[in-house]
């Protein structure tokens, strides 16, 4: 923009929007500031503009590049439904405790660890064990990063399907590695190679035909293949040198929280730089509180928990929320200011989220909007589909329309009957709730009615999209 970076900061303060100089913008505020210095953003991949734009920076400072050591990578497991992702990620968790690794019963606390013997050395291999892209993105949602490798999971007998499909896109749009898990390879209909050729409309050529994905075919059920897949899983790793500093106070993501009745509040943290120990202090989001003893899946205590180890912990004085960060602070008294710190942050995004949009918008009513609303500038949607495909669909297809002038938001975009907290959070941020394939029953389109809030439903995805572009320049003259 060649203009001076306070210029920006003041800029963005103007739309309440506080930065300091350091931060990352995400895309759309990037738009918004180009706009304002009349500059053109073309954006060069327009496939999948997500909140992980969002995306928290890595855990890495520059303090931290002298120390830096490697560490296990970070997996999440996602494929259709019934093709073998809580068998596979069960049995990897068994044949541990088989191998001896310990007595003890399991227990899913969200994450687990586990060791590969591979070309004689032992490696450590973290898996997130909420399986599917739900969870994946609903992580990344809130800016947390934490998974380093995808493995898509495919049923040999019976192919790529809708949710593979949606898992291949989250976890490119994430730019997180895939590697795939062709399971079912003992059932009679299996049959791998129809599989990799499915696989090749999904831009994921296997290495043995001149690509760079590794396919290992396995039996979650039997276990054939799997040791081979969590070798190519530490190979993947390996090549992308996942690195970061054990000797620093411990930062990480919360990975899953309860309230239990006789422990109170239980987290299970992911490490991800640094190293946790019983005693420390840290601040999770807006909960804070001295670390009582470390334990894994297995319920034995672990004396330390460097970075890529997930633990569970007590001692926090509530229960914070999955996908927070969190930290360790040097003194009680820091850990508590941080956290209400965060509280009041949180508060008052909360509170600029609900005004962001001023008044109501409505289709109809977008030309009479006032003239001078410089919230105008922003298109708030929700996008309600039949499928989470379509919904990709439909957000992948508005997010190639220009945004110079105008910006869109996608505040929600999910799959599912429209809610009547889709018509709240419309009311609440003058945003337009966009419908395919689906109709507003009476309640909710009573409830739209009184608020005052657009529920339009779509058969034909161009009509959506023709009418999206005539709100844009419907404000567009607004904003002239
Ligand atoms: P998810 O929905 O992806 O978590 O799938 P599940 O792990 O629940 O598996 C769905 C069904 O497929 C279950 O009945 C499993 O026993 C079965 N299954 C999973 N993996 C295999 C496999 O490798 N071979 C066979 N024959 N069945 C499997």
């Amino acid at each position: 923009l060649q203009v001076d970076e306070s210029d920006i900061v003041r800029t963005l303060f103007m739309r309440g929007i506080t930065l300091s100089m350091s931060q990352m913008l995400d895309k759309n505020t990037v738009k918004l500031v180009a706009a304002e210095f009349d500059v053109v953003v073309v954006d060069s991949s327009p496939t999948l503009v997500t909140d992980a734009a969002k995306k928290r920076t890595e855990f890495i400072s520059e303090e931290d590049v002298d120390d830096l050591a490697p560490r296990p990578p970070v997996v999440t497991v996602m494929g259709h439904v019934d093709h073998g992702k809580t068998s596979l990620l069960d049995y990897i968790r068994k044949k541990r405790v088989a191998a001896g690794e310990a007595g003890g019963i399991t227990q899913a606390i969200g994450a687990y660890n586990t060791e590969v013997e591979v070309d004689g050395e032992l490696k450590t291999i973290c898996f997130l064990d909420t399986p599917g892209h739900e969870a994946f993105s609903a992580m990344r949602a809130r800016g947390a990063q934490v998974t380093d490798i995808a493995i898509i999971i495919v049923a040999a007998d019976d192919g790529v399907r809708p949710q593979t499909r949606e898992a291949v896109a989250h976890a490119q749009a994430a730019g997180v590695p895939i590697v795939v898990a062709i399971n079912k390879v003992d059932k009679p209909g299996a049959d791998v190679e129809r599989v990799k050729q499915e696989l090749l409309e999904l831009n994921l050529v296997p290495e043995e035909w001149g690509g760079n994905t590794t396919m290992v075919p396995v039996s979650a059920k039997k276990g054939t293949g799997v040791p081979d897949l969590l070798t190519q899983l530490l190979w993947t790793a390996e090549e992308r040198q996942l690195m970061s500093n054990p000797s620093r106070p411990a930062r990480g993501t919360v990975i899953e929280a309860y309230l239990d009745k006789k422990r109170g509040p239980v987290a299970t943290l992911l490490v991800q730089a640094g190293t946790l120990r019983p005693g420390d202090i840290i601040r999770a989001g807006a909960s804070y509180g001295k670390v009582r003893a470390l334990t894994n899946d297995l319920g034995q205590t672990m004396p330390s928990a460097g970075p890529s180890i997930a633990v569970q912990l007590t001692g926090l004085n509530s229960v914070p929320a999955a996908g927070e960060e969190f930290e360790v602070a040097p003194t009680e008294q820091a850990a508590r200011l941080a956290a209400y710190d965060f509280e009041e942050k949180l508060k008052v995004r909360r509170m600029m989220e609900m005004s962001g949009g001023g008044s109501m918008v409505t289709l109809s009513s977008l030309a009479t909007v006032d003239e001078d609303q410089e919230a105008m500038q922003r298109l708030n949607l929700i996008i309600k589909a039949d499928t989470s495909g379509m919904v990709e669909a439909i957000k992948g297809a508005l997010s190639m329309l220009p945004q110079q002038s105008v910006v869109l938001r996608f505040l929600l975009a999910s799959a599912g009957e429209i809610t009547v907290s889709d018509v709240d959070l419309a009311a609440a941020s003058g945003g337009l709730v966009l419908a395919f394939n689906l109709e507003a029953d009476e309640a909710v389109s009573s409830h739209a009615k009184r608020l005052g809030v657009s529920v339009k439903s779509y058969r034909i995805i161009y009509e959506l999209i023709d009418d999206v572009k005539a709100a844009m320049e419907g404000k567009l003259k607004l904003v002239e």
